[in-house]
C-alpha cells in the first residue's frame, strides 16, 4: 500500500502556508520538493566528510571520492546502464543536450547534415541544436505533433534521409504530459543507422526508466525533478558513442597529461568531467534515487496516475475547460486554460488561494504555436501529492472563474 500521508512527513515544506492557506504544490514539472533524507545526506557530507575528490591522497579527499563514485553507481543502477564509464555527471539536462550538440556536432555533423527533433521539445532541445546550425550549418526537421499531443508517427518516419545524423527527442513533453513512444523512435533510427538522445527530464522522476531496454544511445537528466539537488544532471552515453566524442571542456580531471605540445585525455566517464564536480550534489542525487526506488518506481506511477486520470476527470467537469493534450498514454502534467481568461490571471488568482501551478509557454513556444495560444496553465503532479489536493485546484479554478 502506498501511504501517501506518510510519504508526505519526509517532506517538511508541504506543512507550511502561504498567503494564510495550506500549500497547494503543484508546479512539480519545473522542480519537486527534497525530502529530508536528501538535505541531511548533503548536510552530513558538507560537516563531516568535504574535501575535494579524485586528487587527494588524504583521508577525507579519499572519502568524498568513494561517496561521489558510489552515487555514479546508483544512477548507473538506477538507469540500468552496463557501467559507470557510460554515467557522466553534469549540471542539468540543459548541459547533457548541449553536450551531446556539440560534441557530437563537432565529430560527426557537417553542413547540411540533419538533426531531427519534435514539435513538442523544450527550448533545451532546440536551441542546442541551433546554435550546431549557426555554427556548422546543419539543418533540423522536426516531427509534427496531432491535435491530442502525440507524435506524428508517420512523417517521423518520412524525415529520414541520406543526412540525417541524429534524432533528439523528449520522453515524456513537460506541457502536455504525452509519453512517447521511445522504443519505437529508437527502432526507427537505427533501421537507418542513426543514433537517438532522448530528454528523460519529465520521465526519470515518474516511473522506471531501463536504458537498455529502450536501446537508446544517449539519455539526459535533471537531478532537480528527482528529488535530488539543484545544479546537478546525468548524461548516460553507450560506451561506444561516448569514446569517440571529443571532449565538452578543458580542464582538472578530464586529462591524463598535459604538456604545451600534447595533451591526452582522461578515460570515460572523467573526459565530460572537467573541473571540480559537485560532489556533494551527487551524494544527494544518490539519496533521492535511493529514496524513489525505496518507494519503487511502479508505486509511485501507480499513484501519480491515478492523481492525473483525477485531475482530468474534475477538471473536464469545469464549464469553458480546455486541456492541452490528450494523449492516451498521459503522465502526471496537465495543461489547460479556461474560458478567456489569461493564463497569467488565473495562475497569480490560484496563488493566493495557496496554489502553485506555472503559467506561460513552458520553455515549448513552437508547441505553444502549434496549439494556436501564448501560454497556458500547468498543473503537474508529484509523489506526495494527494486527490485532496486536486479537489483544491479544481474549487480553486470554479471560484477564479467566477470572478470574470
Ligand atoms: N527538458 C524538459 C522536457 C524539461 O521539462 C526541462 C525542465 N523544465 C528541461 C529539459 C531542462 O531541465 P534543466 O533546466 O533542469 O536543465
Amino acid at each position: 500500500m502506498y501511504d501517501v500521508a506518510e510519504v508526505r512527513k519526509d517532506f517538511p515544506i508541504l506543512g507550511r502556508e502561504v498567503y494564510g492557506k495550506p500549500l497547494v504544490y503543484l508546479d512539480n514539472a519545473a522542480t519537486v520538493q527534497k525530502p529530508r533524507q536528501v538535505v541531511e545526506a548533503m548536510s552530513e557530507e558538507y560537516y563531516n566528510v568535504n574535501a575535494n575528490v579524485h586528487r587527494g591522497v588524504h583521508f577525507l579527499s579519499q572519502q568524498a571520492t568513494e561517496l561521489h563514485e558510489a552515487a555514479r553507481e546508483t544512477v548507473r543502477r538506477f538507469l540500468n546502464a552496463r557501467s559507470t564509464a557510460e554515467i557522466v555527471f553534469t549540471r542539468g539536462t540543459t548541459e547533457s543536450i548541449n553536450l551531446v550538440a556539440a560534441c557530437f556536432g563537432e565529430a560527426f555533423m557537417r553542413e547540411g547534415d540533419e538533426v531531427i527533433v519534435s514539435e513538442m521539445e523544450h527550448h533545451a532541445n532546440i536551441v542546442s541544436w541551433q546554435l550546431l546550425q549557426a555554427r556548422k550549418g546543419i539543418r533540423l526537421r522536426v516531427i509534427p505533433v496531432d491535435d491530442r499531443g502525440q507524435l506524428r508517427m508517420d512523417e517521423y518516419e518520412r524525415l529520414f534521409n541520406e543526412r540525417t545524423r541524429i534524432v533528439s527527442v523528449t520522453h515524456v513533453s513537460n506541457v502536455l504530459g504525452t509519453v512517447n513512444p521511445v522504443r519505437r523512435i529508437v527502432d526507427v533510427a537505427h533501421a537507418h543507422g542513426v543514433p537517438v538522445l532522448i530528454d528523460g527530464a519529465q520521465s526519470t522522476p515518474h516511473f522506471a526508466v531501463d536504458v537498455q531496454s529502450l536501446g537508446c544511445d544517449f539519455f539526459a537528466f535533471s537531478g532537480h525533478k528527482v528529488y535530488g539537488p539543484t545544479g546537478i544532471g546525468v548524461l548516460y552515453g553507450k560506451e561506444e558513442w561516448l569514446d569517440r566524442l571529443p571532449p565538452y571542456m578543458g580542464g582538472g580531471e578530464m586529462i591524463g597529461h598535459v604538456s604545451f605540445e600534447h595533451t591526452t585525455f582522461a578515460d570515460l566517464p572523467l573526459k565530460f568531467e572537467a573541473g571540480t564536480p559537485d560532489y556533494v550534489a551527487s551524494t544527494g542525487l544518490a539519496r533521492a534515487l535511493d529514496y524513489v526506488s525505496g518507494l519503487g518506481m511502479d508505486a509511485i506511477q501507480a499513484h501519480e496516475r491515478d492523481l492525473t486520470r483525477y485531475a482530468l476527470d474534475r477538471l473536464r467537469e469545469i464549464p469553458g475547460m480546455r486541456i492541452l493534450g490528450e494523449a492516451d498514454d498521459h503522465d502526471a502534467v496537465v495543461s489547460f486554460l479556461v474560458g478567456n481568461i489569461h493564463h497569467l490571471d488565473m495562475g497569480t488568482l490560484l496563488d493566493r488561494l495557496g496554489i502553485a501551478v506555472r503559467t506561460g509557454h513552458h520553455c515549448a513556444e513552437p508547441l505553444m504555436r502549434r496549439f494556436g495560444v501564448e501560454g497556458t496553465v500547468r498543473a503537474s503532479f508529484a509523489l506526495y501529492n494527494t486527490r485532496a489536493e486536486i479537489d483544491a485546484l479544481a474549487d480553486g479554478i470554479v471560484r477564479v472563474s467566477r470572478m470574470f
